[in-house]
């Protein structure tokens, strides 16, 4: 018999026809020959909502409320399910993460999980019951509810696939797994059978969000293979796991776009040591989190350095920077948003030639400008005016035949 966890998300449980829905495949797994584990988020909306709530009745709700407040979301959900199956007859119990032995350091609304010890998730396999667990909770060892940060029922899921050494975990969602750009922005986009952990994590971090990046580093670091697929239909996923050679082959896995970026440009910055510093504490000092870097070589005994991030923070950057480049004499702070970033990703790239000249010939022949570019060992990010994006999302996903079905 194997071992199964199954995690569904938010959506997946969003009324109680879709837990019946979940219900039905959780027993369907069962009756299939194996033991089960379903990680449940809280039915879609219900977090905002509870967050909403709080700051409905306290400016600044103290953290570990917080918790104790958004772990009832979860909550909801696991008896739910429990329920569900229970009336489809058959034999469930929920689980609370404390009650799985989710433990977990003190870091209210972002704890980190220190350690598991899946006693009754056992006991109950061994029981032969179907184990809910509430995902995105744990506790502390002094008894604290603490939550794992947004989207965090993907790490409960991951995590206990590894305590319990699971054969298989799979993370249920509203889509039909990883797709090679967003089929929202290019239609011909295609479902990515494999990709590996570095390439998910590219992804994700250059906007394909469909998992909590959290989980993805804890799956690469423990080796959980887990596959990413729909609970509203029985298409198989996406696998993602520790890469192999046969997946150099492909030079470039999938496009990602990220829009809502902006750019900030500290133009003739005096050439010595200790200005980049002096820019980037102010702006660490104030918890803003940048994304790519540009110095241009210095000629004349100044460089201009750019830098991105999200538009949102535009204006305390500003605010931020403005006294700054007076203080150590550059010319000017230009700042502009409108723009967005476009990412190729691939392992392949380690081993292919030739594909920063693939993109940008592409993007060329669309006459679309490129305004930065920054590179790393898999991916080549691109600057570009967010209203061409999609356009260039399209070329690029052409120019590296991710439009073309794989011939077996
Ligand atoms: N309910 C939590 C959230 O909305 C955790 C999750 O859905 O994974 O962030
Ligand atoms: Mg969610």
């Amino acid at each position: 018999m194997s071992l199964v966890v199954q995690k569904y998300g938010g959506t997946s449980v969003g009324t109680p026809e879709r837990i019946l829905n979940v219900a039905r495949r959780i027993i369907a797994t069962q009756e299939a020959g194996n033991r089960v584990v379903a990680v449940v988020s809280a039915m879609s909306g219900v977090t905002d909502n509870l967050i909403r709530m709080a700051r409905d009745v306290s400016p600044l709700p103290a953290e570990r409320e917080m918790d104790v407040l958004l772990a009832t979301g979860e909550q909801t959900t696991i008896a739910l399910t429990a329920m569900a199956i229970n009336g489809l007859g058959k034999k469930a119990v929920s689980l609370t993460g404390a009650q799985a032995g989710i433990v977990t350091d003190g870091f209210h609304t972002k704890a980190k999980i220190a350690n598991i010890t899946p006693r009754q998730i056992r006991q109950y396999l061994k029981d032969d019951y179907i184990v809910i667990v509430a995902g995105f909770q744990g506790e502390t060892t002094d008894g604290r509810i603490t939550t794992l940060g947004r989207g965090g029922s993907d790490l409960t899921a991951i995590a206990i696939a590894s305590a319990i050494g699971a054969s298989l975990c799979q993370i249920f969602t509203d889509v039909d797994g990883v797709y090679t750009c967003d089929p929202r922005i290019v239609p011909n986009a295609r479902k990515i059978p494999e990709i590996s952990y570095d390439e998910m994590l590219e992804m994700a971090s250059s906007g394909s969000k469909v998992m909590q990046s959290r989980s993805v580093e804890f799956a690469k670091k423990f080796g959980v293979v887990f596959e990413v697929r729909s609970s509203f239909n029985q298409n198989p996923g996406t696998i993602v796991k520790e890469e192999n050679a046969g997946m150099e082959n492909v030079v470039i896995r999938g496009v990602s776009v990220e829009r809502n970026q902006a750019k900030v440009t500290i133009v003739q910055v005096p050439d010595r040591p200790g200005t980049a510093a002096r820019i980037f504490t102010a702006l660490a000092d104030t918890g803003i989190i940048i994304d790519m870097i540009v110095q241009n070589v210095s000629v004349s005994g100044t460089t201009d350095i750019s830098f991105t991030l999200s538009k949102d923070e535009l204006p305390k950057v500003e605010q931020v920077l403005q006294p700054v480049a007076k203080e150590i004499s550059a010319l000017d702070l230009i700042a502009q948003d409108g723009i967005a970033k476009l990412s190729v990703v691939g392992i392949g790239m380690r081993s292919h030639s030739g594909v920063a000249a693939r993109l940008f010939e592409a993007l060329s022949a669309g006459g679309i400008n490129i305004q930065m570019i920054s590179t790393s060992e898999i991916k080549i990010a691109v600057i570009l005016d967010e209203k061409m994006v999609d356009k260039a999302a399209g070329l690029a996903h052409d120019a590296f035949g991710l439009s073309i079905a794989p011939t077996a």
